[in-house]
C-alpha cells in the first residue's frame, strides 16, 4: 500500500493485541530514525517498505516480536546499527529474526557464484531454526515484487526468476497459498509480459461470461444450507493467471480447465461439510473422478478441503471446495494461520508443524545432510523439491510427495516396507525403476505373497 501509515499498522495490530501496541511502536520510532534520508527507488522514503512488510505481518495476526522484526529487517543492512543493539532495546528473539533476515537477503538464486550459493542454502535451512524468519522474508519479497517496476529491468527480470523458482514454491511449501498465488502472478507479469496479458483478458472475459450463471448457484447452495441448518460462507474464486498459463500449456482448453473457478464454501465444523458435500451433490451433477477429500487425506502441505467438482446448468465445470473456517485460513496463511490460533505460543506449534507434517521440511534435512557442497544441495533442491511434484498413496492410503519422474527406487525410503520388498503397483508387480505415476497405489510385500 502506498499511503500506508503507522496509525493504521497500529490499529491493524490493536485488533488482536491490544497491550503491545506501545512496544511496536517503538520498533517503528527506530526503523524511522534508522533510515532517514533513505529513499526507495520510486522516491518515496525507505520506511514505507518496512512498514509494508510489517502490515502484512499483521494481517496474518503474527506475534509482537515477529512484527517488530518485520519493522527493523534492513537496519543492519542499511545503518550502523548492530545486532546487539536491537536485542538491548527489545530481546534476543527480535534480534535473531532480524539477523536471519539480513544474511539470507543478499542471496541470489539465479546466479552460481559461490557467496549466493551459500546464501541460499542458508535461506532454505533457516526454516528449521525458526520458520518465522522464511515468513518474514517472504513478506519482504512480496513487497519488493509489488513494487518492481521501479527497478532497472535487469533487475525485475532477476527478481521475477527467483521469485518464481526460490520465493513461490517455499510460500507453496508452508501452506501460504494466497501469497503464492501473487508472487506467481507478479513474476510471470515481468518474465512473459504478453502472455500475461492475454491471459489476464481471456480471464477476464470467461468471469464475465460465467458470472450470472456461477452467482445463482451459489445463492441457491446458500439458501439450500439454511434450510438444512448449516452455518456458513459461499464464495467465489478465479484461478490466478499463472495457474491458467500452465493448465493451457498441458493442452487444456480455457472453458475445460475444472477448477477455472472455485466456489469456496466454509462451514463450522468437520460433519458439516461433508452434509454440504451431499447437499449440492443433490443439487448439481457431479463429475465423478474428480471427487477429493483432502480432509481425510490432507496435502502434504497441510491443505485440507473436500473438492467436488459440477456440472453448471450452461454445461461448464465448477470446481467447489469445502472447509472449516479453520481450513480456510490454514489454505490463505499456511503455516502463518496458526498465529491466529495460538497466538503467544504459535511459534512453538508451527516449528512443530513444519518439522512434523511437512514432508518437504522433512527432504529438506535429508538434502542438507547429504551433500556438504553447497551447489549440489542447491541443484538437488531445485531438482527434488522445487520441481514439479507428483502425489501417489501408499498402502494405507497416505500420501506422499515426490518430484516428477521419481521411481520405486525413490519411494523405497519414504514409506513402511516392514511386509517385503517386492513392488506392487495398483495391484500389478512392477520393477524398481518403474516411474511411478500420480495416484498409483504403492505397496510392498514379500515374495510369495499374492496381491
Ligand atoms: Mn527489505
Amino acid at each position: 500500500m502506498n499511503n500506508l501509515t503507522i496509525d493504521m499498522l497500529l490499529d491493524k495490530v490493536k485488533q488482536y493485541n491490544q497491550s503491545e501496541v506501545e512496544y511496536v511502536k517503538s520498533a517503528y520510532d527506530l526503523a524511522f530514525q534508522l533510515h532517514k534520508g533513505q529513499f526507495r527507488q520510486s522516491g518515496e522514503p525507505y520506511i514505507i517498505h518496512p512498514l509494508n512488510v510489517a502490515y502484512t505481518l499483521a494481517c496474518m495476526y503474527a506475534d509482537r516480536d515477529t512484527i517488530c522484526a518485520g519493522l527493523l529487517h534492513d537496519v543492519l543492512e542499511d545503518s550502523d546499527f548492530t545486532k546487539k543493539g536491537i536485542e538491548t532495546i527489545f530481546n534476543k528473539d527480535v534480534a535473531n529474526l532480524v539477523d536471519g533476515v539480513t544474511k539470507i537477503s543478499r542471496m541470489n538464486f539465479s546466479t552460481k557464484q559461490a557467496q549466493n550459493l551459500a546464501n541460499t542454502r542458508k535461506i532454505i535451512t533457516s526454516l528449521e531454526n525458526d520458520v518465522r524468519i522464511v515468513i518474514i522474508k517472504l513478506a519482504d519479497r512480496l513487497h519488493n515484487m509489488r513494487t518492481l517496476e521501479y527497478k532497472r529491468p535487469e533487475k525485475q527480470q532477476e527478481n521475477a526468476l527467483e521469485t518464481m523458482e526460490l520465493f513461490a514454491p517455499l510460500a507453496y511449501y508452508i501452506g501460504a497459498y494466497q501469497i503464492k498465488s501473487e508472487l506467481e502472478d507478479i513474476s510471470f507479469r515481468y518474465l512473459c509480459p504478453e502472455k500475461y496479458q492475454k491471459i489476464s483478458d481471456l480471464r477476464v472475459i470467461n468471469t464475465s461470461q460465467n458470472n450470472e450463471e456461477i452467482t445463482k448457484m451459489m445463492v441457491k447452495i446458500k439458501r439450500t444450507m439454511m434450510k438444512n441448518g448449516i452455518i456458513g460462507d459461499v464464495n467465489i474464486r478465479v484461478k490466478n493467471v499463472y495457474g491458467i498459463y500452465k493448465q493451457l500449456k498441458e493442452g487444456h482448453d480455457i472453458n475445460n480447465i475444472h477448477d477455472l473457478f472455485s466456489i469456496k464454501i466454509k462451514a463450522k465444523n468437520i460433519s458439516d461439510c461433508y452434509q454440504v458435500l451431499g447437499l449440492i451433490h443433490q443439487l448439481y451433477k457431479p463429475v465423478n473422478n474428480k471427487f477429493k477429500d483432502y480432509i481425510c487425506n490432507p496435502k502434504t502441505n497441510m491443505y485440507q478441503s473436500l473438492h467436488t467438482t459440477l456440472f453448471c446448468p450452461n454445461g461448464n465445470l465448477v470446481q467447489t471446495q469445502i472447509r472449516t473456517y479453520e481450513m480456510d485460513d490454514i489454505d490463505t496463511y499456511g503455516l502463518c494461520a496458526y498465529w491466529r490460533t495460538y497466538r503467544g505460543n504459535a511459534r512453538a506449534i508451527m516449528q512443530e508443524k513444519l518439522t512434523k507434517e511437512c514432508q518437504f521440511y522433512e527432504s529438506l534435512v535429508d538434502l542438507d545432510s547429504s551433500f556438504t557442497d553447497n551447489e549440489e544441495f542447491i541443484n538437488q533442491v531445485r531438482n527434488n523439491l522445487l520441481s514439479k511434484q507428483i502425489y501417489v498413496y501408499d498402502a494405507c492410503g497416505n500420501i506422499i510427495e515426490l518430484p516428477l519422474g521419481s521411481t520405486i527406487n525413490d519411494i523405497y525410503f519414504k514409506i513402511d516396507v516392514s511386509c517385503g520388498n517386492l513392488p506392487v503397483v495398483n495391484g500389478e508387480k512392477v520393477s524398481p525403476s518403474y516411474i511411478l505415476k500420480p495416484k498409483d497405489r504403492v505397496k510392498f510385500l514379500k515374495k510369495g505373497t499374492s496381491y
